[in-house]
């Protein structure tokens, strides 16, 4: 099975090549965005991210002393902007509080407990908690989203429908590499977006070309006869 994943991975990066993720100027951003992404589009999130820069909102001080209200209205467009001002305000409090708004202390901590920590607070689930250790904190841990779970269902590898079940099959069988994390992640993250969408344009996904999908039978052997 770990053949099969790297076979996946060089497959992708060969054709999508390195994603840069995650596309964020400090690791506070990156913990803003991963909240603020939650069922919507990464545009949506920007232009909530261009707002609170603009306000000078994206760090941990300014944002836990601003008012509720102001953050509202600054991240409405990336919708649910009530509950997602109260995790950000909420967060970036719990930041100042418990660790004087250093990252640096959040993150000395180990992956297991700071993520318990992290699903503890308001509006964290697995794919954001795991998405904040992994990109903000650097720890080896693989982040499940929809895209991957319909990949991998579509591929016929996906060895659960349980987040966690799904996660360790990843971790235990990609090598303990971080990098190698962050870039599958992205690269799932642009098959899913480009080419695996709910209508799959198979014929021209790179997993396709390189024989790796077999969910495309049918595809196929239109395009062979
Ligand atoms: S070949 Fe089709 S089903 Fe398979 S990963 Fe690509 S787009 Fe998805």
């Amino acid at each position: 099975m770990s053949t099969s994943l790297i076979i996946i991975y060089k497959s992708l990066y060969k054709s999508f090549g390195p994603q840069h993720w995650w596309p964020a100027r400090t690791k506070f951003e990156i913990i803003v965005g991963a909240i603020l992404t939650q069922q919507t589009t990464w545009r949506n999130v920007e232009k909530a991210i261009r707002n609170l820069r603009k306000n000078r909102l994206l760090t941990i001080e300014n944002l836990a002393n601003a008012p509720l209200r102001k953050i509202e209205e600054l991240v409405r467009p990336a919708g649910y902007y009530r509950e997602k001002a109260k995790c950000l305000k909420n967060i970036a409090t719990y930041l100042l509080k418990h660790y004087q708004g250093k990252l640096k202390e959040l993150f000395k901590k180990d992956t297991k407990s700071l993520r318990e920590e992290l699903l503890n607070l308001r509006g964290i689930g697995k794919e954001t908690a795991d998405s904040i250790l992994l990109y903000a904190g650097g720890k080896r841990i693989f982040v499940i989203d929809a895209y991957t779970k319909r990949i991998f269902l579509r591929l016929g590898l996906l060895p659960a429908s349980d987040y966690d079940k799904i996660r360790m099959f990843f971790e235990d069988n990609l090598p303990r590499d971080v990098k190698i994390y962050e870039e599958f992640h992205a690269l799932l993250v642009k098959l899913g977006k480009e080419f695996c969408k709910r209508k799959p344009l198979c014929s021209s996904c790179p997993l396709f070309k390189d024989e790796l999908c077999r969910y495309s039978h049918c595809e196929r052997s239109e395009a062979i006869s």
